[in-house]
């Protein structure tokens, strides 16, 4: 196995009948980097900016992030690197930056929310995101997105930033690419209107699950409801990844399901681009998916979509499929 896995570390990621997907990476600090390098990453789908937040005693300046996110993108040497926007809130608190308590944190005042509301704070990060852009391949990705205008605000406002920056005279690269998470259900049911707009989406299925099948991911008393193979789960990727090819765009995923064994083949089938996992799943699912042949990954997963009721079919139907 471990052989297999050396090899497998230079290889690119492709089916057993050739076809190629992109598997990356999750971060939360320039540090993390070595894992992914050292496990043959060929991106970083998800670098978790709160994580500078969290770890410094006040606002991180703009030099500072500045910092972390062209050392990120100069460590990954061209390869694409998709930084997500703070996404403060929910279980994530920050000492230095205190809120009114709510009775449902996860449904409250969080991530873009905060950013749209407190925009000098996202402006900061923003200005620090163009500024490192020219020292790779950056994608900007904001989090937690419920509608269409909060992405035009933000992209408005990253528009703005640049447009500022530019004017100071500092280097700006003209090829970013923006897009969103797909974590809140009314997005992945509108995903065609927002295809038309965004770059990409990834898809974060650590809330996606969650708020579909309304059942906290923390809550061990729910957590049989917490279902990453319900057809329903399953329909509203399949509506997200379809959207995204209508209008030429590509669709990954940066929760824990992109890693999941038994949802892989699923996700092969399903046609999900990129699959963004902490960095030690990154070779075991190289050398799963090159065990795969993806047309009948897509029969599998166009018949889980289609006769499936349950989560346990759809588990025995992978398992069928993948004997
Ligand atoms: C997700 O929700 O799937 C995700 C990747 O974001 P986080 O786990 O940081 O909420
Ligand atoms: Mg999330």
């Amino acid at each position: 196995l471990k052989a297999e896995w050396d090899k497998l570390k230079h290889a690119k990621t492709v089916t057993a009948d050739g076809k190629h997907f992109e598997l990356a990476g999750n971060i939360g600090t320039p540090k993390d980097l070595e894992g992914v390098l050292g496990h043959g990453g060929e991106a970083v789908g998800l670098y978790r900016t709160e994580f500078l937040y969290m770890d410094s005693p006040d606002f991180p300046t703009e030099d500072e992030q500045f910092e972390a996110y062209k050392a990120v993108l100069e460590g990954m040497e061209g390869k694409p690197v998709v930084v997500r926007t703070m996404d403060i809130g929910g279980d994530k608190e920050l000492p230095y930056l205190k809120f009114p308590e709510e009775m449902n944190p996860f449904l409250g005042y969080r991530a873009i929310r905060i950013c749209l509301a407190e925009d000098q704070m996202f402006r900061t990060q923003l200005r620090a995101l163009l500024r490192a852009s020219v020292y790779g391949n950056l994608r900007i990705m904001f989090p937690m997105i419920a509608t269409l205008a909060e992405f035009r605000e933000a992209k408005a406002l990253l528009e703005e930033e640049k447009a500022k920056l530019v004017a100071e005279g500092v280097d700006v690269s003209d090829d970013i690419q923006v897009g969103i998470m797909i974590e809140i259900p009314a997005a992945a049911v509108i995903a065609d209107r927002f295809a038309k707009e965004v770059d990409f989406f990834s898809i974060g299925t650590n809330d996606l699950i969650q708020y579909t099948m309304a059942a906290d991911r923390m809550n061990e008393r729910v957590s049989y409801l917490y279902q990453p193979y319900n057809p329903a789960i399953l329909r509203l990727i399949k509506n997200v990844i379809d959207s995204a090819h209508a209008e030429g765009k590509w669709a990954g995923m940066c929760g824990e399901m992109a890693g999941d064994q038994t949802a892989v083949p699923l996700l092969v089938g399903l046609g999900l681009d990129e699959f963004s996992m902490s960095a030690t799943s990154i070779l075991r699912t190289r050398s799963l998916m090159s065990r795969l042949d993806s047309k009948k990954m897509t029969e599998l997963a166009e018949k889980a979509i289609t006769e499936c009721d349950t989560a346990d079919e759809v588990v025995a139907l992978v398992e069928e499929y993948t004997k």
